[in-house]
Formats: structure tokens, sequence, C-alpha cells
């Protein structure tokens, strides 16, 4: 398989082995560009469909199922834990809080990935990169599941991890991961936007191989979330694809795996994509208000959803060109949204961790607002796990989120050491 990196902007192209992370010449992003006839001639639904039902390496894997698509790479040289193959959900009671019916909202899970978050996905093809080029050391800036991913790679794959954190700002869940898999983790006294520009800068001096979304190869991965969301649909394509935006990696490899497989005829439409923000750190939004005539940064971003506190999102270009692919939008949820949104899928049995949940509170407030339709195909991912932010759903159903209406708390009840007590109040419940 050929493939090459390609700058988004002016086209130039390098070798694959490359250690670069932005054009040399005009300093855009880059692409993994593949040939897609090559890969065409390569591929095809029953391949996939075969490979489904086989546990052998790395087909089992829901990234590496796809791996024409991902990265041309030698078996012995991919890490994989293996990731992916993640749920696809109905619910009634998340369909029926967004205004959508049970056969038309579908949620898939990314939180069901083995560190629980998507980002398990882009670090397959991330740290198996590293390995391809010989690197010893990756880094990453993080606010929080990058840096859970990518020190469990790291580890599996035998190299070192450093992580950037923004200090004191990132939930327990993913720190304790980070912490726990070994990688060295730097508490930056900053937010995450001071943290991303310093790994940045120091990375190329240092040797180390860089692992945030800004690096192509981990997008590749990560378009692995829609072409098997397409495959678990029959390749059906849905009205509308929702995902939240934080540094835009996903939005990004989304535009990208559409893009592609269009291309590659296995999807003659696309999906319309609509990338939620939180309303205190909206960068993306508030560029797509202008018609991305100005591209907007803010400057201290603020949300309960730690994983989208995001001001300077380094993706940003890419994610454009997804919403002009996929005639997408952006829209703001608020922080009451997120978290009751969050109630109702932790309430259905599923539950994911805040920033997943605005994807949820988008697709309400966008039926409500007559955008999307009752009739529509909706496919919301959601991003990750339950158990990344204990404090936040805590806090919510102690209803000690302060500023929030937390409408759909849970409260503990507290009672006696003594059975007439717990009878009493067990009888006042199942017969209010
Ligand atoms: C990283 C992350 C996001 C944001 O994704 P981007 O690709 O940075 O836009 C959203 N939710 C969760 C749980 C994440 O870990």
């Amino acid at each position: 398989m050929y493939s090459v990196l390609k700058c988004i902007k002016c086209k130039k192209e390098y070798p694959l082995n490359e250690l670069i992370y932005e054009c040399k010449s005009c300093g855009a992003l880059l692409d993994v560009q593949h040939d897609l006839e090559e890969v065409k001639e390569a591929i095809s639904k029953e391949l996939f469909d075969k490979r489904l039902g086989t546990r052998q390496f790395p087909y089992m894997s829901g990234v590496w199922r796809y791996r024409e698509l991902i990265l041309p790479v030698e078996e012995k040289m991919i890490i994989s834990r293996p990731e992916g193959n993640t749920n696809l959900y109905k619910s009634k009671k998340a369909a029926e809080f967004v205004g959508s019916t049970l056969e038309n909202l579908r949620l898939k899970h990314e939180g069901e990935n083995p560190t629980g978050s998507f980002k398990d996905r882009g670090m397959t093809s991330g740290v198996t990169q590293a390995n391809v080029l010989g690197a010893e050391i990756v880094a990453c800036a993080s606010t929080g599941n990058t840096s859970a991913s990518m020190a469990a790679f790291a580890a599996v794959g035998n190299k070192k991890a450093i992580v950037f954190i923004p200090e004191g700002k990132i939930a327990y869940g993913k720190l304790s991961q980070a912490l726990a898999y070994g990688g060295i983790t730097l508490q930056i006294r900053g937010n995450f936007d001071d943290a991303m520009k310093l790994v940045k800068e120091v990375s190329l001096d240092l040797n180390l191989y860089l692992l945030n979304s800004v690096n192509p190869f981990r997008l590749e991965g990560q378009k692995s979330i829609i072409i098997e969301l397409l495959h678990q649909l029959n390749w059906e394509v849905p009205d509308w694809l929702v995902c939240p935006g934080g540094n835009l990696g996903n939005s990004s490899a989304f535009g990208k795996a559409l893009h592609e497989l269009k291309e590659l005829g296995f999807i003659d439409s696309l999906p319309r994509l609509a990338v939620i923000q939180a309303e205190g750190s909206a960068p993306l939004y508030l560029s797509y208000k202008t018609g991305f005539e100005k591209h907007v940064e803010v400057e201290n971003p603020e949300t309960i959803a730690t994983a989208i506190k995001i001001g300077k999102p380094v993706n940003y270009t890419k994610a454009v060109r997804a919403i002009k692919w996929t005639n997408g939008l952006v829209e703001i949820v608020t922080e009451d949204e997120i978290m009751n949104a969050k109630a109702i899928v932790d309430g259905a049995g599923i539950g994911a961790e805040p920033a997943s949940c605005a994807t949820v509170a988008g697709i309400k407030k966008l039926i409500e607002a007559g955008i999307m339709d009752k009739k529509d195909k909706i496919a919301g991912i959601l991003t990750g796990n339950i158990l990344k932010d204990p404090d936040a759903t805590v806090n919510y159903h102690m209803k000690k989120l302060d500023g929030y209406a937390c409408t759909h708390a849970n409260e503990p009840i507290v009672v006696d050491a003594n059975r007439e007590d717990v009878e009493r109040v067990i009888k006042g419940i199942l017969n209010a």
C-alpha cells in the first residue's frame, strides 16, 4: 500500500516515516493520505464481514479489522489491546428524553474501549507508528483520557510515556489511570492549552514522539469509530452523526472517514455532522457563527465536561473541513443541559462521562429547535466511560454542584442502623 503525509492546505507531500507534525512549507496540518484506488482493490464489505467473525490478530480489533483504511504496516509492528468493538445502544429513556424514537436514535459507546475512552482507537495507530519509527518515548498534553490511553499503550508496547496535564483540573479516574499505568506525569501550572503549547515546543528538541491529535496517525485510528458504526448499521447511512468537540480530533477523523468511504463506494450519501460544544468552551461554535470567516479562540474555557474544556483546538482547520464536507453544524449546550442529559444516559443504565453527554444534550436541543426531526435517524457518539469522573456524578446526585439545578438527582437516604427504620423508609418509598 502506498500512503503519504499530505498538507491539507498547500498539498505538499512527505514520506510516511518523516518525523513532522505540520507542513514544513506552510505550517498547516497533515493528513495521512492513502491511495484510495489501491485501497478500493484490496477491501470489500464481504472481507470486513469475514474478519468480524474471527478471533485472529489483528482482525479482532475494531480498528485493525479495517487496516487498509488505517495504516499500511507490518502485523508484527501493531500494538493492540485489542480496542474498538463498542456497542451501539437503543434506549427508550434516552430517546424519549431527546424527543426521538427507540428506532431512530442509536448511541455508540466509545467508553467501552480498554481504557474507557475512544482515545484507544487513536493510540493503537499512534503507538504503532511510534514503533515503526523506532521512537522510545511518547508524549502528550491531555485533559485526562489521552494520557490514560497513551500510558496504557506505551506500557503494552514497552515505551516510556510522558504526559502533560493541567494541574488540578483533571478528573480523578483519568489521573489515576495515567499514574497507575506508569506514565511520567507532569502537572503543568496552567490550563490544557498551556500544556499543549509546551509539549509541542519540547517534543521535537527532546526527541519525544508527540501523540496528541495533531498527530495524523491518531486520527486514522479514530476513523474506525465511523467505519465500525456504519458496519454495525449494515452500511445504511444515518441522517445525523453527533459528537462532542474539544480538540476536534474526532470531528476531523469522522469527516475524513466519511469522505473516504464515499470515495470508495461503501456509502453513497453522508450524514450531517453535528459537533456539540459546552457554552463556556466553544471556540468552534463561535467561529461557525461567523460562517468560519473568523477563527475564534477562547482564552479561559470553562466547563464541568473537562474532556472538552479546550479553548484553542489544534484540529480546527480539519474540523471546519469536516463540517463543510458533511453540510454539518455546530451547537452549544449549557452546563445544566450536559449534566441533566448525563443523569438520563446514566439512569438508562448506559452511563457516560460529562463530555459524552454533550452529545445527548445537543440532540435534544436540535430536535427542540426543529433542526433535527423525530423521523431522522440519529447516531450519537458517547466518548467516555461513566467511571472517569465520579466526582461530577456523585456531586450531582448529592446536589453539591454549585450553580447546577441537579434536576434528576438521586440522593442517597441516610437511615439509622435498625430494622424498623429501614422497613419504614423502604415502605414509605414504595407507597409514595
Ligand atoms: C478527548 C475527548 C473528547 C474530545 O474529543 P476531541 O477529539 O478532542 O474533540 C470528548 N469526550 C471525551 C470523553 C474525550 O476523552
